[in-house]
């Protein structure tokens, strides 16, 4: 591991910081480390300094910065927003290019498409759209970055009606390679590095500068549910998710959470509850108000549901609502998270149970989306099958508290490995366990994105995390 109070060699932050507009800190230097730091979205920094940090103000800057990382032997990483859950742009030596300053966002309604940089955050980009009657599938969460989540895939609001994965709505791209080229990725243009971008997930061999995607009418009407129902109930509750999620209409999203029961609801529970509820959050995205009840009524006769605690509705909702409900789960600083795809839920929900009354801690949140998932395609790399995406995001509040979580999280994953069909690059738990990597594409993606890594990038400037 590198000292981060070592100099780094030969002045270069000095001699980089001449050449571009943008700001450079070297290791050593007096505000390296709350800068390094203040990188990571996660109150678990990952350990790792690079001897560079490079947050470049514009396209001219990252191709300087790139020619100069090559022209001085500086492997290079990429940050957009930070929000890893694993860190994993943070690498000892080298250079990180942080390209968070490049967040402008343009949209174009006649087109019905946004041109943004890598740095622009979820709740900006709806917020620039929504004026013009148009939406993009952006994560849940206001802060996340467009970059990392995009090229890893991007499990987007209402993604089920809008493309499936989010990165199948990136129209182009803007790279500049290792080489130094601006070079465009399109359909048309080096496809193959138009197929890396949708869904290839970190490490590729090139800095995206620019996304053109496209976007959708808003929906007139959002109407949001949220159901809770007793821990001990959940069996039921998957089995009525599982019989009807192939005539459930792509509009209405559906999402688990196996959370700490609400204040209101702990006296109502039972031993068997542990403590926890299921908050099954259902969202139609309709055009009216008539709609978007038609869509959620196709759950109501569910009996798990009819049982239900509670049930409380944000009837008309906005994304902010969206927004606002990550927020409230995550509810302690230091995360770790894992994931698999499935289509197995009720066995999902079964390990679930009886793994989570010996989690380190109620801040241990299981999440389960439904995925409304069209076939593969073939001009994407994102390559992984499964109906369902289940998360568990498990939080705590001291460093002392890292590895009994972590060696928690492990458990409950080894043993959702068997029923998995995949898992997610973005919410897999890479941090120790990089073989996870090889869950996350097909073999033939694996061995594409190997080959185009190779093509684009021979003499490995940029950092490689997989062959
Ligand atoms: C609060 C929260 C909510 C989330 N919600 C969702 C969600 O709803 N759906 C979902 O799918 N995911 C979600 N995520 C996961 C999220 O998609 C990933 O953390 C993603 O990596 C975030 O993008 P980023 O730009 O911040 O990536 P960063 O953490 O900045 O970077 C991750 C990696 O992406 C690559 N990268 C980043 N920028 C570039 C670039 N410009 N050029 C080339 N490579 C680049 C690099 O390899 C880098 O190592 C969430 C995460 C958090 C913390």
């Amino acid at each position: 591991m590198s000292d981060r109070r070592m100099p780094v060699p030969d002045r270069l932050d000095r001699r980089l910081a001449e050449r571009i507009e943008g700001t450079v800190v070297g290791r050593g230097a007096p505000d390296y480390e709350a800068r390094r730091t203040g990188l990571v979205w996660n109150g678990r920094p990952a350990p790792n300094c690079p001897d560079l940090i490079v947050r470049p103000d514009s396209v001219e800057d990252v191709r300087v910065a790139i020619a100069f990382a090559r022209e001085h032997g500086l492997c290079v990483d990429m940050r957009g927003s930070g929000h890893s859950y694993s860190g994993i742009f943070l690498h000892d030596g080298g250079m990180l290019l942080d390209l968070s300053a490049l967040d402008d966002i343009v949209p174009d309604p006649k087109a019905q498409t946004v041109s943004v940089g890598p740095g622009a955050t979820a709740g900006r980009i709806d917020a620039a759209l929504a004026p013009h009657g148009l939406a993009f599938p952006v994560g849940h969460g206001a802060q996340v970055g467009i970059a990392g989540f995009l090229l890893g895939g991007g499990i987007g609001i209402n993604g089920g009606a809008w493309g499936g994965m989010s990165c199948h709505n990136i129209l182009a791209a803007d790279l500049v390679m290792a080489d130094g080229r601006l070079v465009r990725a399109s359909p048309d243009e080096n496809a193959d590095l138009f197929r890396a971008l949708r869904g290839g997930g970190p490490g590729l061999p090139f800095a995206v500068v620019r996304f053109t995607l496209r976007c959708f009418r808003r929906p007139a009407h959002i109407g949001l549910v949220n159901h809770f129902v007793r821990f001990s109930r959940l069996p039921d509750l998957t089995q009525a998710i599982e019989g009807s999620t192939h005539r459930l209409d792509p509009r209405l999203q559906l999402m688990l959470a196996i959370v700490p029961a609400p204040a209101g609801l702990a006296p109502r529970l039972q031993e068997g509850d542990h403590g926890r509820v299921g908050a099954l959050t259902a969202i139609a995205f309709a055009d009216d108000a008539n709609e978007a009840a038609l869509l959620q009524a196709a759950l109501d006769g569910a009996p798990a549901l009819q049982a239900a605690l509670h049930r409380e509705a944000i009837d008309p909702a906005d994304f902010a609502d969206i927004f606002a409900m990550t927020d409230m789960a995550l509810t302690a600083p230091r995360v770790r998270a894992d994931n698999i795809f499935t289509d197995r839920l009720g066995d999902a929900v079964a390990t679930i149970m009886r793994h989570l009354p010996a989690a380190p801690s109620p801040a241990c949140i299981p999440l389960i989306v439904r995925r409304n998932a069209p076939a593969l395609r073939p001009d994407a790399a994102f390559s992984i099958r499964g109906r369902f995406s289940v998360s568990t995001y498990a939080q705590s509040e001291r460093a002392c508290e890292d590895a009994p979580t972590a060696a928690w999280l492990h458990r409950l994953y080894d043993d959702l490995l068997p029923i998995a069909s995949g898992s997610y690059v973005n919410e897999v738990d890479l941090e120790g366990r990089r073989d996870a990597l090889d869950r996350c594409h097909s073999d033939a993606v694996r061995e594409d994105l190997a080959a185009i890594r190779e093509r684009h990038d021979p003499r490995r400037l940029f950092r490689r995390l997989a062959a």
